[in-house]
């Protein structure tokens, strides 16, 4: 149920600590609410307060009228973290003098850095989880890959850092961004480290992880939806399917693997899904080939996947070098390799584009076999 009452002017006294009531005392001033803010020990100094806000130190919940001074004025009383005692206190009395309840959860803790994946560009592929910490972060350092179109409205209390491009274009360095990362939630600030895909796939998710740890600062990690199961799907090709594979490996063309890995590969069967690996395609091709794969094995490049300018390549592994270059196959795009390839809706055009567009999948180029 949502119900929509103008706050503008009505006085709402927030019964929480500054930190875990932050959001909610934002949200109310925001609307023009008189907010009078009630936390435990001392107000705060006049450097920290906010203009518009009032202080005041939580009575103990015996002192009733104390908490009828704060109460009895006010339009509503939103409780977010407050002791149980006074809590219940302030429930009570609410109840007693028909003032409007609220609760609500606290805001995340600060001083602390969560490491998001973003799913593969685009805004609709972020999880609940992701929306709801972008929601409430201080600064969100992005990547390039990352869905950054409705940034400014998931994020809006966020400083936005791109850092997969700055500036002059400097590329900022691994070891730069961890150092910034620390030096924000060290300043007590809610980090945001939005990444394409899922963190712990090629992200560096890790490597982030194990510095906040050791310069002794929280952090989680939000997983994403992998452009490594993602875009295959977005093709219409499922990784694995009953009878054709039961087994899917992903794998870096960033440094293309050695022969005796790809020779492996060959051997484990199933479906190959390559990130980054446009430019190491042929190196990989020959690797695969050379250990015995036919080169009539389906294969398809899905460049740009989730974008409007989406491109799917359907062609077979031993084709795949010359199709970099006929099409100009560019990343960021994942290669899959496999028979798998063939249950793609689009696959089944066997090189009819009309036919391929005609399609519901976003399909451009469907090259003959
Ligand atoms: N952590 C990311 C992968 C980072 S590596 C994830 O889990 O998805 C970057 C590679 O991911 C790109 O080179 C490309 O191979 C792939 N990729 C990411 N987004 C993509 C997109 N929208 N379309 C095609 N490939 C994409």
């Amino acid at each position: 149920m949502q119900i929509d009452v103008d706050v503008a002017r009505r006085k709402v006294v927030v019964f929480g600590s500054a930190a875990g009531a932050r959001r909610v005392v934002e949200r109310y001033r925001r609307a023009g609410a008189r907010v009078t803010l009630v936390s435990p020990g001392p107000v705060p100094p006049v450097e920290r307060r906010q203009d518009t806000v009032k202080y005041a130190t939580e009575p103990d919940s015996t002192d009733t009228s104390g908490l009828l001074r704060l109460i009895g004025p006010a339009w509503s009383a939103v409780v977010v973290d407050v002791d149980r005692a006074v809590r219940e206190r302030v429930l009570e009395l609410c109840g007693h003098l028909r003032v409007l309840v609220q609760r609500e959860q606290p805001a995340l803790g600060r001083g602390q850095v969560v490491l998001v994946g973003g799913g593969p560009g685009h805004t609709r592929l972020l999880t609940l989880e992701a929306c709801q910490v972008l929601a409430e972060a201080d600064v969100v350092f992005y990547d390039r890959l990352a869905p950054t179109d409705d940034l400014a409205e998931l994020a809006p209390g966020a400083e936005l850092v791109d850092v997969g491009k700055l500036p002059y274009h400097h590329p900022v360095t691994q070891r730069c961004i961890e150092e910034l990362m620390v030096a924000r939630a060290r300043a007590g600030e809610l980090v945001v480290r939005l990444k394409g895909g899922d963190p712990f796939v090629f992200g560096r998710g890790g490597e982030e992880m194990l510095a906040c740890l050791a310069a002794g600062v929280g952090v989680r990690v939000v997983p994403g939806v992998s452009s490594s199961l993602a875009i295959p799907a977005a093709s219409g090709i499922p990784v694995t399917h009953r009878g054709l594979s039961h087994a899917f490996t992903v794998i870096s063309g960033h440094v293309a693997p050695s022969t005796e890995e790809l020779a492996a590969l060959v051997r484990l069967g199933g479906t190959i899904v390559v990130l980054m690996g446009i430019a190491s395609l042929q190196q990989i091709v020959a690797g695969l080939c050379g250990a015995g794969m036919a080169p009539t094995m389906p294969a398809a490049v899905v460049e740009r996947g989730f974008s409007p300018s989406q491109r799917s390549t359907f062609t077979t592994v031993g084709r795949l070098p010359a199709e970099v270059g006929r099409l100009d196959l560019r990343s960021p795009a994942v290669v899959v390799i496999g028979e798998v390839v063939s249950v793609a809706p689009a696959a089944g055009a066997g090189g009819d584009l009309l036919a391929a567009l005609d399609s519901t999948w976003p399909v451009e180029e469907v090259p003959g076999r």
